[in-house]
């Protein structure tokens, strides 16, 4: 019982002003169906302000050139038909030998491990890939500066077009390189996901599992089914918090005139996914992914 409403102009304008802060072409991630917001969706909105897409699997790009004429990197290449990819102007990344040999044909990008160790390149073994094949693209999956740097001053003058930072590192000018690759920072603030009161009550004492206390509370019809866990929420404009998660239902504490049918924030103003996610101990994209796959569209 959550609907999930996407803000296409904010996604634009979320892509439009990372390319405005670092000066340098933004690939939208746009995996995971873009955290759950619909890739298709998100690329159509983001695409004047972008240069190309990131996935993991090539599948997940399925239709993005055609929608878009831009092309998308895909990380984890198995075993798609080659020239299917070339149609669809899908670079994969490649970090062996022997994937630079299935590959050779779709303009790979050479992936570089700076310490993810994961699906890329360890540095002493970047030079046989090199002498082997003309990159014209390579990047690093980077969670600190240090990745980054590493990046660039083993690959620059050899590789022309290098990128390494996501969201984290967008604010480091000396982390974006060729390109700035995020996923989060366009997807922030563009989200609303709500769901009803479905009942409210003025609290008699301790009440549900827990015995919380509360002036009035309302009860809603998602909890952990949909993937809830306390935290803040808003309800008619104020801040309110879902102080118990069940199964299927959770309780949210209300002010004295709120009432049955009133909608309640989850995701959105004064529910701020920073927030949302400190409260759940969790990352801000697992709490998109959490949120949105349980929604329905509306
Ligand atoms: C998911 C991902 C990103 C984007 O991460 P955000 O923190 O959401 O911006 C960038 N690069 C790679 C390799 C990724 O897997």
């Amino acid at each position: 019982m959550l609907t999930v409403e996407i803000d296409d102009a904010r996604l634009r304008a979320n892509a439009e002003a990372v390319r405005a802060r670092c000066g340098v072409d933004v690939i939208a991630v746009v995996k995971a169906d873009a955290y759950g917001l619909g890739a298709a969706r998100v690329a159509h909105a983001v695409r004047d302000a972008v240069a190309g897409f990131y996935v993991l699997h090539p599948r997940e790009a399925a239709g993005l050139f055609d929608l878009t004429g831009l092309p998308t990197l895909a990380a984890v290449p198995l075993d798609e038909d080659a020239d299917d990819l070339r149609r669809h102007h899908i670079r994969p990344a490649v970090w062996t030998r022997a994937g630079l040999d299935r590959w050779r044909a779709c303009a790979p990008a050479l992936s570089v491990d700076t310490g993810m160790q994961r699906f890329a390149c360890p540095p002493d073994e970047l030079d046989t890939l090199l002498a082997t094949h003309e990159f014209t693209e390579a990047f690093t999956h980077a969670v600190r500066p240090a990745q980054a740097h590493a990046l660039r001053t083993t690959l620059v003058d050899r590789v022309p077009y290098l990128h390494a930072a996501g969201t984290a590192l967008l604010d480091d000018p000396t982390c974006r390189l060729n390109a700035v690759r995020p996923g989060l920072a366009l997807y922030d603030g563009a989200v609303r996901v709500t769901t009803r009161v479905h009942e409210a009550h003025a609290t008699r004492g301790p009440a549900g599992y827990t015995g919380f206390a509360a002036d009035r509370h309302g009860v809603i019809l998602a909890g952990y089914r949909q993937g809830l866990r306390p935290g803040p929420c808003a309800v008619n404009g104020r801040p309110q918090r879902i102080v118990e998660v069940g199964m299927q239902t959770s309780y949210v504490t209300l002010a004295p005139d709120d009432r049955a049918g009133d909608r309640v924030v989850l995701l959105g103003e004064n529910a701020k996914l920073a927030d949302v996610a400190a409260a759940w101990r969790a990352s801000p994209q697992n709490v998109l992914v959490g949120l949105t796959q349980h929604a329905a569209p509306s």
